[in-house]
């Protein structure tokens, strides 16, 4: 579109026009062919600026700086998409705080590629909703298909491929792998003890696990327990504390059903010890039916190198394993791998009947309907997302970009180690180094991280033990080094102001 002939047609002389509803197919495939290129040049562009932080990390917008001005109803007549674009500089990018930023170090990181981008475009496009294998073919087999390349290539147990009784699917979130293993040990629990009265199930994991087990055990209606843990031991889950709170559960007539243990907290990236948990409770309750689930959120990609590997020794014992590849594995957002031992577990909760969905490929049992491993009916083609991501940068590819954002944390750890107004109050694995000023009380700690913030990054904190630690999660692809030396410079200045140089 934009020609002048068309542009007469829709009732304007000059500029480009909105294309309406009523032109014909190959009008509105002209116009996306016109604005999909500006879309790609733009992405393009935005991304190179990132590289020159054209842009602040964090946008400086007051509350309500949009729901206050914009107008309260959707326009009635179609615009441009020059006239939207240029919404998009004035009224979108000043409110965007920059995730894929190279001086993002806030949270975990949600990184992005452009391999994973496309594949993503195309999922769009076809929109198709997965819930079968009828329904949606290719989405259902390369779903299978790279959930288990992803096993293989991670290394993870042979017990959570397709091949044999157990097999991955996508999630949207960790969250969402949470309440479906937990629902799923409910539902187990209950067959196997026949008490109906859930209220009695309990689930455990340590105080440094993601809030999301207390949030889906609540919609499971399952109590938990937090089971405290110490400086000393890293804070990763004890076995024998584990045992004892189990213990006391069981005599006082509850029925212990779901055991989480974390590789990587959210809060210090601490490693439960998953081969010893998983043999004490087998060991100690063999008769009671323990779901054990293990969330690898942010650290399950680091299973991708072998030198990470150690931390996942023992995984074969646990019923299901659950990692987020669009936190560090550069596959956008969403994308939450779940692995489970036994699907039957799945489908067995989640398999209702529906007239309208049945179909002869369902009813020969040869085929996955992953609607039956998953809360809602329908499903995004978010495999396509990490079938490019795996063709276009390979295994390699995905292995460099781990190692290198690792590296870059150590780097920073090196910086922090040789200044001794700092403490790192857990080691360093992965890609996240905690640290704080020695010896100061909270409030100091709180002005380093505004300062530091004040500088152009962007980073959170946490509180281990009542004490406030600040968090450097690195893992953006456009992260280099010389923006972490930056940040160390960025430090020092603000270390300066408030406790003198170092010595
Ligand atoms: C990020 C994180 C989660 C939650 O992730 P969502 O996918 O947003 O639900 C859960 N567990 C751990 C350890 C995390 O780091």
């Amino acid at each position: 579109m934009g020609s002048k002939e068309t542009d007469k047609m829709n009732g304007v002389d000059s500029g480009h026009s909105a294309v309406p509803l009523d032109s014909d197919t190959e009008a509105r495939v002209e116009e996306f062919r016109r604005c999909g290129h500006q879309m790609v040049d733009f992405i393009a562009e935005y991304y190179r600026d990132l590289a020159r932080h054209k842009y602040p990390v964090l946008p400086s917008v007051e509350m309500g700086y949009l729901t206050k001005t914009e107008p309260k109803h959707a326009p009635q007549q179609p615009c441009s998409y020059e006239d939207l674009m240029r919404e998009v500089d004035t009224k979108i990018l000043p409110g965007v705080t920059h995730w894929q930023h190279p001086r993002f170090f806030g949270y975990f990181p949600a990184s992005s590629s452009f391999p994973a981008m496309l594949g993503d475009m195309l999922s769009m496009a076809f929109n198709t909703i997965g819930f079968s294998w009828a329904a949606a073919p290719a989405a259902t087999e390369l779903e299978t298909v790279v959930m288990d390349w992803l096993a293989a290539a991670c290394d993870l147990p042979s017990v959570f491929v397709s091949s044999g009784s157990g097999g991955g699917v996508i999630q949207q979130t960790a969250s969402d792998s949470m309440l479906v293993v937990i629902m799923a040990a409910r539902h187990r629990a209950v067959a196997q003890t026949g008490e109906t009265d859930t209220r009695q199930f309990v689930a455990y994991a340590s105080d440094q696990a993601h809030s999301s087990i207390i949030k889906e055990a609540k919609c499971a209606g399952v109590q938990v327990r937090s089971i405290k843990t110490s400086r000393e031991h890293s804070y990763a889950l004890q076995p024998t504390d584990l045992i004892a709170q189990m213990r006391k559960d069981t005599q006082d007539g509850l029925i212990p059903i779901f055991v989480c243990g974390t590789i990587g907290t959210t809060s210090t990236t601490a490693v439960d010890p998953i081969q010893s948990l998983a043999e004490s409770v087998r060991c100690e309750f063999a008769g009671l039916p323990v779901w054990l689930h293990v969330d690898a959120a942010y650290a399950g990609t680091a299973a991708l190198v072998a030198e990470c590997r150690h931390h996942f020794k023992g995984l074969e014992l646990w019923d299901s394993f659950n990692f987020n590849p669009h936190k560090m594995m550069m596959i956008s957002f969403d994308f939450s791998a779940l692995y489970v031992q036994e699907r039957s577990a799945l489908i067995d909760l989640f398999s209702v009947g529906e007239e309208c969905l049945r179909n002869k490929a369902s009813e020969s049992g040869q085929v996955i309907d992953y609607r039956k491993w998953q809360v809602p009916l329908g499903r995004r083609f978010r495999a396509l997302k990490l079938w490019f991501a795996f063709k276009l940068m390979g295994t390699e590819g995905l292995q460099r970009h781990v190692r290198r954002s690792f590296a870059l944390a150590e780097r920073f750890e090196r910086w922090v180690a040789a200044d001794d107004r700092f403490d790192m109050p857990t080691p360093r694995l992965f890609g996240l180094v905690c640290l704080r000023l020695k010896g100061q009380p909270n409030d100091a700690q709180c002005a380093l991280l505004d300062g530091v913030n004040g500088c152009g990054f962007f980073l959170v904190s946490t509180k281990v033990d009542d004490q406030v630690v600040i968090r450097v999660a690195v893992g953006s692809p456009q992260c280099e080094a010389q923006d972490i030396d930056e940040l160390w410079r960025a430090f020092q200045r603000e270390a300066d102001k408030l406790v003198g140089p170092s010595k």
